[in-house]
């Protein structure tokens, strides 16, 4: 499956995921941005996780742009309903109520979709439409060829994926190639996935040219792992996974990989400077020029392995 047809960008997207939060997803994400800025390496971090966004907090600044995302939510016209029910019926989300002995017909806001499938069921012509601001891109300007795109969703709506979409689109023409630049053309954008394997994850990663996905040597991190590489195995997406807080717990995650063939891209080990640091909003990366130079080399290794090919799609 390909999902490029509807892109008119050059980005390579490698989104950074994992099955269930706690794992190292933002930790891994933000400080390979920081690494590949480092490096003068055209780069844009996509910020997914639009119900609790937090990757702008490692590099302090005001956004130098915002811009609303809005919905379509359905506004149905009680003058004209029938009461019939049919738009209920289409309704997978139970966002219809409708009391018809009162003549009270209403579109529950945080329930709703917007998907549309009611207005194509009306026949009585009674659902239109309105827009309804359901979060905002901030676009941060952290160098001069790097960016982040972060998404955030207004409380009350039950799906980002309106507003992933948005931001994965405007990461893609965030940040421009250097002229001459010695990396493949077009820039990186990282996309920050939501956690979890729910259709926020399945959106971001089904946008991606490769998926990093990041885990620990857990009972609990071995079987969110299954579960995420199944759900890429299914989309045919390229990925390879990183070992966070290696050394601790056991080894059932490199007995799985090596079994299976699936490539093991880094291992990160516990320590407790590193958990201390990051928990304090500091890049580990900064203090730690090992740790740096691992995440070029390991983009390195990706974009050569994978860059041409999505170029040439
Ligand atoms: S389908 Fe149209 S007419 Fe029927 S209940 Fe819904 S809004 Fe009313
Ligand atoms: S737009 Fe979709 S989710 Fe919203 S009320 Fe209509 S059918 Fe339900």
């Amino acid at each position: 499956m390909t999902t490029h047809a509807a892109r008119n960008d050059l980005a390579f997207r490698i989104a950074i995921a994992s099955g269930k939060g706690g794992t190292g997803k933002t930790f891994v994400a933000t400080n390979l941005f920081y690494s590949l800025l480092k490096q003068n390496i055209p780069v844009t971090l996509a910020d997914c996780d639009a119900e609790g966004p937090n990757d702008a907090i490692f590099f302090p600044g005001r956004p130098v742009r915002s811009l609303p995302v809005t919905r379509r939510t359905p506004v149905i016209d009680e003058r004209i309903c029938t009461f019939c029910g049919k738009c209920r019926q289409f309704c997978s989300f139970h966002a219809i109520f409708m009391l018809p002995v009162s003549r009270v017909i209403r579109c529950m806001d945080e329930l709703c979709h917007g998907c549309g499938a009611c207005l194509y069921a009306c026949d009585a012509g009674a659902i239109s439409e309105k827009e309804v601001q359901m979060g905002e891109l901030n676009v941060f300007s952290v160098t001069r060829t790097a960016r982040i795109v972060e998404s955030r969703m207004q409380p009350g709506f039950p799906s980002p994926v309106t507003l992933i979409k948005a931001a994965i689109r405007e990461a893609g023409h965030a940040n421009t190639p250097l002229p001459g630049h010695s990396v493949l053309p077009g820039h990186t954008v990282l996309l920050d996935a939501p956690p979890g394997i729910g259709c926020p994850f399945v959106q971001t990663v089904s946008l991606a040219d490769y998926v990093i996905l990041v885990t620990e040597p857990t009972p609990f991190g071995l079987s969110d792992l299954k579960q995420s590489v199944e759900c890429l195995q299914t989309m045919e997406k390229p990925f390879g996974v990183v070992l966070n807080r290696a050394g601790t717990g056991n080894d059932g995650v490199n007995e799985y990989l090596d079994k299976e063939g699936f490539p093991l891209l880094m291992e990160i080990p516990f320590e407790r400077e590193i958990a201390f640091n990051y928990a304090r909003g500091r890049l580990v990366c900064k203090s730690w020029p090992g740790f740096q130079h691992a995440l070029v080399k390991m983009h390195e290794l990706i974009r050569r392995t994978y860059g041409n090919g999505h170029h040439q799609r």
